[in-house]
């Protein structure tokens, strides 16, 4: 039999003749030429290319135990709970911002993570975490292969709930198929209804959860139920429960052969040196039975070709046809496999979690090399330092950010007063930013125009000075006008106005300005 693995499939010798379906020129100019075109009134060829578009065959995967399994379960376990709990943790911030501890504000544009608000002139906390997740991804499958797709992304942790959810209802895998090809009685009714009750329960708690994160979760929970919360909220867990039901309980491995570019993109990043779940073929091939093996010794590799490795497969696929798209490196093949190795007496690692680089070693003869090899590499080293660098800078900011911040605007039109008593006057819209989730005190001062007074809308002429102290609300941004006068004969000048909060803190934040005045004087 022809190696699969190097024949071309798209050119195939029949009679002597290659035939492909490409259009070849030689079909028409001369039609005894060596290749040709395969024609359609031709009976059909032996062995026809891969159709575009395969018609889907509904996957039941067979329950499996082993290690892999059960990290996949802690993995599950986890992040689910992370979803569906961490809007209900509550975050003391004082009488004056609010106690959820993961909170994206949208009314008040802020977003609390536990002990860290951000505003939104701090944007760039949010891209660069979003950075982080992106090169934390390059830095994963460049270690451990598609490990994401395979345990922590959102699709593949529902698609494993539901699929739960069938066995739960339906049985393993032979009952799903045959409860699949059964005609429809009142029982496959009942089953499908109150399977699909709880995938739509399921859907609406999740549509309900992430709702949850937007605004105190108590409240919004009660007044969901009331139905006095906002259009949106309905709107959003609809279209929410939709997409969970449609794409974790119905379309599943679909999404991420086809719908998902993540795949695509790691296929580019994947290495010689990266781990991924491979059959190891040369300790396989050619496969055959055990009662074959024994009458047979040395003629047969060590799969048994019992396809407990393709039944476990989430996706479906044959991991022993090579690395392809479709897997999403969950492992459960090599839990299927281990067993079956252990059950026929044989080492486990047919299938296992190697480099090419190794399976080229091994099958060489040669012996694999330590998992930490391939882990400590330059470009996962390279990786985790760019990671690493991005993580520590925004920590840094986060630690040295201050609390107080100031802006100026000048009027420009007109840019300056002259009053009665020859004085030359000034306006300022000033903002005063306070991010503490407390009221505080602050003063502004003048700096660099000496015998300036300064008053605002709120403190009259008449206690102008070169300092004044207001009050800013709790997490807010505090708009002031204020004058800026200089005695008869002033001339134009930059000067400088400092915003200090009159605290523990003494944080500070200074605005370079002009004081405009006539030419002439
Ligand atoms: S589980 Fe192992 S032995 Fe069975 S078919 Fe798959 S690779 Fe072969
Ligand atoms: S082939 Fe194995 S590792 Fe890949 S998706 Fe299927 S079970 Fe998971």
């Amino acid at each position: 039999m022809s190696n699969p693995e190097t024949r071309d499939w798209s050119a195939v010798v029949e009679d002597g003749v290659t035939k492909t379906n490409e259009p070849v020129s030689s079909a028409v100019a001369d039609p005894e030429a060596a290749t040709r075109r395969h024609e359609p009134h031709e009976p059909p060829r032996e062995h026809l290319p891969e159709r575009l578009y395969e018609k889907r065959e509904f996957v039941h995967n067979k329950r499996i135990d082993g290690p892999f399994r059960r990290f996949k379960w802690f993995v599950m376990i986890v992040t689910l709970a992370i979803y569906y709990v961490t809007p209900w943790i509550r975050w003391d911030r004082g009488p004056y911002a609010p106690d959820q501890a993961v909170l994206v504000d949208l009314a008040h544009r802020r977003f609390y993570m536990f002990g860290i608000e951000i505003w939104p002139h701090e944007f760039y906390f949010v891209a660069g975490l979003l950075i982080m997740a992106g090169i934390g991804l390059f830095l994963v499958t460049s270690a451990v292969g598609r490990a994401w797709c395979g345990y922590a992304c959102p699709q593949t942790v529902w698609t494993d709930l539901f699929q739960h959810v069938d066995r739960f209802v339906d049985g393993d895998r032979n009952a799903r198929r045959r409860l699949d090809n059964a005609p429809w009685t009142w029982g496959k009714v009942f089953r499908r209804a109150f399977k699909w009750t709880i995938y739509l329960l399921i859907g609406l708690v999740t549509g309900g959860a992430w709702i949850l994160y937007f605004a105190d979760a108590p409240t919004l929970l009660r007044d969901f139920f009331s139905g006095e919360a906002a259009p949106i909220a309905y709107i959003t867990v609809a279209v929410l429960t939709l997409t969970t039901v449609t794409l974790g309980g119905f379309m599943r491995e679909q999404v991420c052969i086809y719908m998902c570019p993540w795949p695509r993109i790691q296929t580019a990043m994947l290495d010689e040196k990266s781990l991924i779940v491979t059959y190891k073929d040369w300790r396989g091939e050619p496969r055959g039975s055990v009662k074959k093996a024994r009458r047979n010794p040395g003629q047969f590799g060590d799969c048994i070709d019992c396809t407990q490795c393709v039944q476990v497969c989430p996706t479906g696929i044959d991991i022993r046809e090579g690395p392809q798209i479709g897997c999403i490196t969950c492992a459960l093949c090599i839990d299927a496999c281990d067993r079956v190795m252990k059950d026929i007496g044989r080492p486990r690692g047919l299938i296992d979690y190697a480099t090419l680089e190794d399976c080229e070693r091994e099958a060489a003869g040669e012996a694999p090399r330590s998992p930490w090899r391939t882990l400590l590499r330059p470009r996962t080293v390279a990786y985790f330092l760019i990671w690493g660098g991005i993580g520590g800078a925004l920590l840094f900011a986060l630690g040295v950010r201050s609390h107080t911040e100031l802006t100026v605007a000048p009027d420009r039109n007109p840019p300056y007063m002259l009053l009665s008593d020859g004085s030359v006057r000034n306006s300022y819209t000033l903002k005063l930013r306070n991010m503490e989730s407390r009221p505080r005190r602050m003063e502004i001062a003048l700096e660099g125009l000496p015998g300036a007074v300064m008053w605002t809308d709120a403190i009259g002429k008449n206690d102008a000075a070169a300092s004044q102290t207001v009050t800013v609300p709790a997490d807010l941004v505090r708009q002031v006008r204020a004058y800026v006068a200089l005695p008869a004969g002033a001339k134009a000048q930059a000067f400088i106005f400092r915003l200090t909060s009159l605290d523990e803190q003494n944080e500070s934040d200074e605005v370079t300005t002009r004081f405009d005045a006539p030419e002439e004087q």
